[in-house]
């Protein structure tokens, strides 16, 4: 119990809880606790499995920790929810690989009397989830859609600017409320000429990236480069995260064209250094360790019959109601405040003094 309640939280604390939270719960100390996460797609997910491992046992709870099989996703992940519930687990963690293909699972771990969180990213279209805690989604986009803006003021002075933008994949609820916050930033200033989208792609269905996947983002840049770029100069481009980032630079360079500037989320060690060296301009900072221990804190809060202090926002609304939130704050990161940004993380830091 030691660890639980450290700084985690310090930024959720916003709002109360209304009538949306668990009811009946029955988790106690010592109780197992399920934690199923989507395939590695970005490396925030790799670094889960083994923080959540952490706070759980720190806690005092037992961890049955799953990852769904990146062939073949979503029916692994219902697998390993319904096997959950069947080792009588008593709160059950998802990042769902499919946020709209949980419903029967959730409905059988709530019947079951577990606890459903869903983490990181909102599960879909059910009343059978209690909680949703993750960054703040809709800010993130904010910060992207700024720090492009800021980026290319950088670049040259004065606009128009021509963009194109990427979006995540249509299946993670995540997706649609980045690309709405970048837009929020994004869109007045195509409205007003300063930015041109040279595709004339500007809605999320034709922006996503499927899977989240690199080639995707890749082959759609590549194309778009093609079509609409070969007289004519991309200035900047929105991507989602570092994963896809990284595959548009590649698209960039492959056609021979300058580095645009480019955003992104995730703070990858991959990305650090192109950051450093001014060749993808932002990522995000997304804390996994303190997002797993916001998670079990609230399931130490309701282990101990308090009510945890949830957050309503109106992005996290699932279909069926707005899933009472443990919202934390993302960090943008460009070269200017790397180091200090990743100040307490040894990896990132290094790798940000490093340059
Ligand atoms: C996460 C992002 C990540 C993406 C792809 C999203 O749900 O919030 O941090 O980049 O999934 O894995």
């Amino acid at each position: 119990l030691a660890l639980s309640g450290c700084s985690a939280r310090g930024n959720s604390d916003a709002g109360s809880d209304s009538s949306g939270g668990a009811s009946n719960v029955q988790i106690k100390k010592g109780d197992l606790i399920g934690v199923a996460l989507p395939a590695k797609t970005s490396q925030n997910w790799v670094l889960a499995g083994a923080a959540f491992e952490k706070s759980i046992e720190d806690a005092g709870f037992k961890a049955d920790i799953q990852y769904a099989n990146a062939g073949n996703p979503v029916p692994d992940q219902q697998g390993q929810i319904q096997s959950m519930v069947t080792k009588g687990a008593k709160a059950i963690i998802i990042g769902a690989a499919d946020g709209s293909q949980l419903g029967t699972q959730v409905q059988a771990a709530k019947k079951s009397g577990a606890v459903v969180i869903a983490w990181d990213r909102n599960i879909l279209n059910t009343d059978n989830v209690d909680y949703y805690v993750a960054f703040n989604n809709f800010k993130v986009g904010q910060l992207q859609g700024q720090a492009l803006l800021d980026g290319l003021k950088a670049k040259k002075p004065n606009g128009p600017y021509n963009i194109e933008l990427f979006s995540g994949s249509p299946d993670d609820a995540n997706a649609k409320v980045f690309f709405n916050g970048a837009m929020d930033v994004l869109q007045p200033k195509i409205d007003d000429g300063t930015l041109k989208v040279v595709s004339g792609q500007t809605s999320f269905s034709q922006t996503n990236t499927q899977g989240w996947l690199a080639q995707n983002a890749q082959s759609r840049m590549t194309d778009i480069l093609t079509k609409s770029y070969t007289n004519t100069e991309l200035d900047g481009v929105l991507s989602p995260n570092d994963t896809l980032a990284r595959a548009i630079l590649t698209a960039t360079a492959a056609a021979g064209k300058p580095n645009p500037v480019v955003t992104g989320q995730d703070s990858e060690t991959a990305s650090i250094p192109l950051i450093m060296q001014g060749k993808q301009y932002s990522t995000i900072y997304k804390n996994t360790t303190e997002e797993a221990q916001a998670a079990i804190d609230l399931v130490s809060d309701l282990a101990d019959g308090k009510t945890p202090k949830t957050t309503e926002d109106k992005n996290n609304d699932n279909g069926k109601k707005i899933v009472p939130a443990v919202e934390l704050t993302p960090i943008l990161v460009t070269k200017e405040n790397a180091v200090e940004a990743y100040k307490g993380n040894d990896t990132l830091e290094e790798l940000a003094k490093k340059g």
